[in-house]
């Protein structure tokens, strides 16, 4: 069926990221609880067609480690996307701090996320483009999915002139050849280096090119293409999780993983074996959340003025 905004019941925002906010909806016909993402574009009718009929091919994308796709729409000149709404939010916004994810479920969460990545390049035959750890999300039943992956030429282009951003994920290759305006290095193994960054992020905790420690963003690039690769703390994390994670950390494209190469990998034949109730995921998203709930609850506490407010 075809998604319309009158059908839609506005509800919270979710987040925001660097082209619109993501807020959670209500399908008022079917009662199905969605998350819609606003992405304002300055473009003409024709053009927004063009995404929207690219982004239709997300209905095929239907895998258990990817987000499902509803259906989009264009107001004025913005695309408003509408995909499967995941309580726990993202991966990122349940870091507590380094080695806050213990191995197991390091584990789980690295194998969903290698699954939808050979889904979509065996299935689909796309790349995901933007694999970081605001992109893949959790649910409170212990999912965790892929989104915001590039189906849409059109929109990446669109999208581009605007890119911004202090993070980096891209693979040195990439790094590079945007340096030259050369953008056809990107190929799946950019990806994998990406994989391998938001793997690290989850056991640190924290981004692994703290920008704090370089002077400007050009610095932080230079310490990616030249620096050794960040890896995962030795004090948390097994020798069979930091050699999974130099793998996928490989500076040189042609020596890192594939994708067949890490579900061969001892890591995650071990994740298999524990099985769908081997590692309490739900346990752990559950802790988390909470863990959130209170530190946000202390930052609004911390920024309340000590004298009472009568509004
Ligand atoms: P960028 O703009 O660089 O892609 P981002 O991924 O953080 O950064 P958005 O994709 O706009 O930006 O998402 C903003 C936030 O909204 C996410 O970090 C996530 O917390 C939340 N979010 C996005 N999609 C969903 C969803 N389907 N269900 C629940 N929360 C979501
Ligand atoms: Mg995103």
């Amino acid at each position: 069926f075809k998604i319309n905004m009158e059908d839609l019941e506005l509800h919270d925002v979710l987040g925001k990221g660097n082209y619109g906010e993501v807020r959670k909806v209500r399908h008022t016909k079917t009662g199905v609880e969605m998350a819609m993402k606003e992405i304002r574009l300055e473009l003409d009718a024709s053009k927004l067609n063009a995404i929207i009929m690219e982004l239709d091919i997300l209905h095929r994308a239907v895998s258990p480690e990817i987000v499902e796709f509803y259906g989009a729409f264009f107001i004025e000149s913005c695309v408003f996307y509408c995909m499967e709404f995941m309580d726990a939010g993202s991966l990122e916004s349940l870091l507590n701090g380094p080695c806050s994810v213990p191995e197991p479920v390091l584990a789980r969460i690295t194998s969903r996320m290698v699954s939808g990545l050979a889904f979509l390049k065996d299935s689909l035959q796309i790349m995901h483009r933007d694999v970081k750890p605001t992109n893949v999300l959790v649910n409170s039943r212990g999912e965790v999915k892929l989104c915001d992956f590039g189906v849409s030429g059109q929109l990446e282009k669109s999208l581009a002139k605007t890119n911004i951003g202090c993070q980096s994920y891209m693979a040195p290759e990439r790094i590079k050849g945007e340096s030259m305006a050369m953008p056809s290095t990107y190929t799946v193994a950019s990806d994998v280096w990406s994989l391998g960054l938001s793997i690290v992020e989850a056991g640190l905790g924290v981004y692994p090119y703290p920008p704090e420690t370089y002077s400007n963003v050009f610095a932080q690039l230079q310490a990616i293409v030249h620096g050794d690769p960040p890896q995962l703390p030795a004090e948390a994390y097994s020798d069979v999780a930091r050699a999974f994670v130099a793998g996928c950390l490989e500076k040189v494209a042609e020596r890192r993983f594939t994708y067949a190469q890490m579900m061969r990998h001892p890591w995650l034949v071990a994740d298999q074996e524990r099985g769908a109730d081997g590692v309490d995921m739900v346990g752990w998203v559950k802790g988390a959340m909470q863990k959130r709930k209170e530190k946000k609850e202390a930052a609004s506490r911390g920024t309340t003025p000590v004298t009472p407010t009568n509004a």
